[in-house]
Order: structure tokens, then sequence, then C-alpha cells
């Protein structure tokens, strides 16, 4: 049974919502509503069972988003998210692999006090509980370093089942060793830099989402409910008590249960955990965003906030192959690449070239946001993600080497740049709740993120190339010496791109935690601008991309967001 009125309403039972709707019900004096737009799938066997990656998707726990055609490639890309208790925790591909620390830092740096990767790192331990590898995972080269993992936290992090080593793996070590890369006893610590074998999402052989770690065992709490299959169509205001206080005050959400719509008050805050290709499509439709758009579908515009939706950023995933002599054997291995390790003699030149387009960048992607963001905050931004490349060497490559499967004789190379320029956004295309946002992430619209892209396709050609991998490859199938031959210009290279690349499901950004004058959309409480007691915490309050995958750093910031709003409440 629900009642109508809750403390705290979180929109959305993801991978963020359901670690604010633990902690926040954690004291039995508040109660904590989670609305959710899909079912529970606890017992969903395309969800446990880590073996069918990909039997979900197209699925009714997929959103299955469609973007804009691109100007990149011609036309639209599909945006996996999940609608689901767990949400996209519930789809995705189980890698746990954390951020490197100097890029937390910088959400300081730009303004965000208290956001570092010192400050996060208690709360990465905090949501963890990490299965030690047994012996033979040891033995099919698993390693760890037992500070970086949390033991008694809700979410299982484990090792996937490996007997052996397979032959992939050390052949590739080896490799990457003769290129310069060095194993990474453990990639989670902040320093990804090197080659490993990664953490999932994990407990035993089941997957182990938001749901299984932070609801279900918590879900006889009295003062904890969810409403599932229910959609909130807006955020409702309180009427202004008197008319000099600025901030705006929600009053409550409207959610629509099958053809029925009602109204939930919220007594203390709501926050918003619809991710990044929602969350920001929710505060258009009440009234929070840019007064262009809101007025073009008659929505009343409470405060204007041009940012909202901006600033969506994800990377491009490509896929190169090569087919061995014989039956390739291993598990799913990661390689994170710094600039040195991709452009290598070249790295200072490209980096002054890169350098020198900046002010350029920063005005196309103004232009883009139609003004939205000021192209000095942008050059700004650009500036600091220079920095953490070419200065701070943060990863900007991440391949996947491992055997196809279904193909046994086929190696395949899976890749994206980390960091791309390029921003996108996130708009209404509708004045009804039930339509899907219009979605355009610009992908490959600035040369540099195709010139990324291009450059990690020939670091894979020259591992492909390198002994002792060479000597067990037969040829590169993908692209193969046909399509790309071996001294193709940037231009051919960029063609096949063109018609090669996916989302690669890690869009973030579009209600950016960064001041208010530099296109910010929330403040380092995730508060947004103007309103008194609504936040945002998922995938959207990113100011810049993350290296790793998202879901670890979520689970953590998700963490340390339900501590600052108890902070806040008692303040
Ligand atoms: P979500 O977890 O997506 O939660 C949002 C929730 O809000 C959903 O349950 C949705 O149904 C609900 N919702 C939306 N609108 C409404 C509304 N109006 N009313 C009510 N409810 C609503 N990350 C990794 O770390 N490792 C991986 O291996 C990995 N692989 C991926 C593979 C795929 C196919 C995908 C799609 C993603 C992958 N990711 C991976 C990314 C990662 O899973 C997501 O970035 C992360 O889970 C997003 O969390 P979130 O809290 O922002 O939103």
């Amino acid at each position: 049974a629900t009642s109508q009125s809750y403390d705290y309403i979180v929109v959305g039972g993801g991978t963020s919502g359901l670690v604010l709707a633990n902690r926040l019900s954690e004291d039995p004096g508040v109660s904590v509503l989670v609305v959710e737009a899909g079912s529970s799938v606890l017992n969903n066997v395309n969800v446990t069972d880590p073996n069918r990656y990909s039997m979900a998707f197209d699925t009714k726990l997929d959103w299955a988003y469609e973007s804009v055609n691109q100007s990149f490639g011609g036309g639209p890309q599909v945006l996996r998210a999940g609608r689901a208790l767990g949400g996209s925790s519930a789809i995705n591909g189980m890698a746990y692999v954390r951020a490197q620390d100097v890029q937390v830092d910088a959400w300081e740096a730009i303004g965000n006090d208290g956001w570092t990767w010192e400050t996060l790192f208690p709360y990465y331990l905090k949501s963890e509980n990490f299965t030690i590898p047994a012996q033979t995972q040891v033995d099919a080269g698993a390693t760890f370093e037992s500070a970086e993992h949390g033991f008694q936290g809700p979410l299982r992090t484990a090792f996937p089942p490996m007997n052996a080593t397979g032959e992939l793996t050390p052949l590739i070590n080896e490799t990457l060793h003769a290129l310069g890369i060095p194993w990474n006893r453990d990639i989670n610590g902040g320093r990804m830099r090197g080659f490993s074998i990664y953490p999932w999402t994990l407990d035993g052989e089941i997957r182990h989402d938001a749901a299984r770690a932070y609801y279900w065992p918590f879900a006889n709490r009295a003062n904890l409910h969810v409403l599932l299959d229910t959609r909130v169509n807006r955020i409702l205001w309180a009427q202004p008590s008197n008319t000099t206080t600025d901030e705006l005050t929600a009053s409550g959400v409207e959610i629509s249960l099958a053809n029925t719509t009602s109204h939930i008050v919220a007594k203390k805050e709501v926050i918003l955990s619809a991710g990044v290709l929602r969350s920001p499509a929710l505060l258009e439709l009440s009234g929070v965003g840019n007064p262009r758009i809101l007025e073009a579908y008659g929505i009343p515009v409470m405060i204007d906030l041009p940012t909202v939706g901006e600033n969506l950023q994800d990377q491009m995933n490509t896929l190169m192959t090569a087919s061995g002599e014989n039956i390739v054997t291993g598990g799913r291995t990661v390689t994170f690449a710094t600039a040195q390790d991709i452009f290598g003699t070249t790295t200072a030149s490209v980096a002054a070239a890169l350098y020198a387009q900046l002010p350029a960048y920063a005005h196309q992607m103004a232009t883009a946001s139609h003004d939205a963001m000021p192209a000095e905050a942008l050059l700004r931004l650009f500036h600091v993600q220079h920095d953490l490349i070419f200065k701070q060497n943060v990863p900007v490559a991440e391949i996947i080497f491992k055997p196809a499967g279904s193909d046994t004789t086929t190696i395949n190379a899976g890749y994206w740049g980390l960091l791309p320029y390029a921003r996108g956004s996130v708009h209404i295309a509708s004045a009804s709740p039930a339509a899907n946002p219009s979605i355009n992430p610009n992908y490959g619209l600035l040369p540099w993120d195709v010139q990324l892209q291009n450059a990690i396709a020939r670091f894979i050609r020259s591992v492909f190339n390198t002994d002792p991998l060479r000597s067990f490859i037969k040829e590169e199938t993908l692209p193969g010496l046909a399509a790309v031959p071996g001294n193709a210009s940037d231009s051919v290279w960029t063609d096949w791109l063109k018609h090669n690349y996916a989302s690669n499901f890690h869009p973030v950004g579009t209600t950016a935690m960064l001041p208010r004058s530099m296109g910010g959309v929330v403040n380092p409480h995730m508060k947004v601008y103007g309103t008194a007691n609504v936040r945002v915490v998922d995938n959207s309050i990113h100011p810049f991309q993350l290296c790793g995958h998202p879901v670890s750093n979520l689970y953590a910031i998700a963490e340390r967001a339900a501590d600052l709003i108890k902070g806040d409440m008692k303040g």
C-alpha cells in the first residue's frame, strides 16, 4: 500500500535512484517513494544470467532511444537504456571500472567544491562488496589490490568465472608489453593505464544490478515504497508563499499508472534519477529549461535555465577483428592507453594542433547549443580536458580484446575514444510526457573525435602486427586490408568509421554539475539552480566524461549525494 505523501520522491528506480532510496530510508523516520516506469526483473533470466548480454535489447526492458540523424555517418543511432527496477544496471555489460583519480579532482577545479578523488574514494568502498578471486581465477590471471576495494557494501563485484587463462590473455599481455604498455594489477585504484582483467557487478554467477544490491534486501522497510510501471510526468510546484523568495519549491510529482493520472506530495524533496536521456526532459516538462524550447511546446517557464539538456557527451564504439589460424581461447580483457601510447612521437604536435583548435571548437559547440552554452565556459572546460589528456596523462583509449565467442577463431577488439570534445543535447520534442525526447549526441562532429578514433584503430592494427600476437593471427578481418589498406590515409579510415560506429551507451552530462555562470544545471550538492528542493542524481550530472565505465562511479556518486542530502537536512 502506498500513501499519498512522502518525505522524498525519487523519480526513476535505476542505478542511482535505488542507492538514494536505500540510504535516505535508513532513517525509519524518513519516508521514501521510488517511482519507476519499468517492472521488476528479479527473475528475468535475460537480466540475471551474465551470459545473456544483449538479450534484453529491444524488449520492454530497453528504452532503445533513437537519436536524430547524425551529420557524421548519416543515420540515427540507437542509445540503449534500461527500463526496469534497476535501470540500465539490469541490462548493461556489468563492467566495474572506475575513473582516473585526477579526473574527479578536475570536478573540483572547475568549481564543484568537495568533489575530488579523495572525497569520493570512501564511497567507492562503501558501495562495494568485492569477492576475493578464487585460486582458479588467480591462476587465470586475476590480480587486485585489497586496499582499493570495499568488502561490506551492498554491491557485489567479482571476477567472472575463469577456469584457465586461455591463449589470448597472455598473448596480448606480451604483445602490449613489447609496445610499452604494462599489466595493471588493479585498474580500480585511480590509475587506469595498462592491460588488465576487470571485475564485474556479479554475485557468484548472477548479475548484481542496483535492485538486487540496493533494493531487494531492504524491501521490507516500512518507510520505503516503490511504485512500478508508473511514469512521472512532471514536477509540481508549490504556490509561492511570498514574492520575495526567488527559489521555487517542488510540492510533489504528477504520475501516470496505466490510464490514471494522480498527484503525490513530496514533503521534503524531489530527486530526479531518470537517467541522462530523461532527467533533463522531466525538468523541461516541469517548466525548467530554455525558454526557446519550452515556449515552442506551450510550457510556462518557471525557471529560465537554458543549459538543461545541453552538454551531452557520448563516445563512439567501433569493432575491429582478426582471425587466428586456430581456435582462440580466453576471457574479456581491457586495455587503457594514453595519448602518448596512441600517438607516440607525434604526441606533442597532436597536442599543439588540438590546443590551437579549441577556441574554434568552443565557438562551434556554443553555436550548436543555440548559444545556451557560453563559448568562454566551453573553452575553459576544453582547456581542462586538454590538460587531463596531455599533461596529466588520463587514458584516451579503451580497447576490449576478447575471443569473439560465436566465431571461435576470431579475436574482437572493441574500442572507443574516451574523451571526445563534441557536445550534443537532449530536449523534449513534444509537450506529452509519454513522448521520447529528441537526442543529438553529435557523434564525430569535431575532427579530434574522429582523429582519436582513427588513431586507436591504427594502434590496434599495430598490436595485431606485433609479436607474439602477429604469429598467432592469420589476417585482420575488420576492416581488413582490402577495405582499409596498410598505408591508408586519414580520409579512408574516416570513411570506414562513418559506417562502423555505434553509441558506446555511456552518455553523460545533460544537467551538468558546474557553476551556473559556466552553464551548470545543478550545484555541488546536485540541487537544480533556482529550486529549493529539486535535485538530479544520475549520469546527467557529470561535467565531463569519466574514463572507465559509468556504474562504479555512479554508485559512489549517489552514495556521496545521499550523505550530502542528509547533511543539508541537518543543517
Ligand atoms: P538508469 O540506471 O538508466 O536509471 C534510470 C531509471 O529511470 C530507469 O529505470 C528508467 O526506467 C527510469 N525512468 C526514466 N524515465 C522515467 C519516468 N518519467 N518516470 C519513472 N521512471 C523513469 N556501465 C558500466 O559501468 N559497465 C558496463 O558494462 C556498461 N555497459 C552498458 C551496456 C548497455 C547496453 C547500456 C545501456 C549501458 C551500459 N553501461 C555500462 C552504462 C550504465 O549502465 C549507465 O550509465 C548507468 O546504469 C546509468 O545509471 P542512471 O542512474 O543514470 O540511470
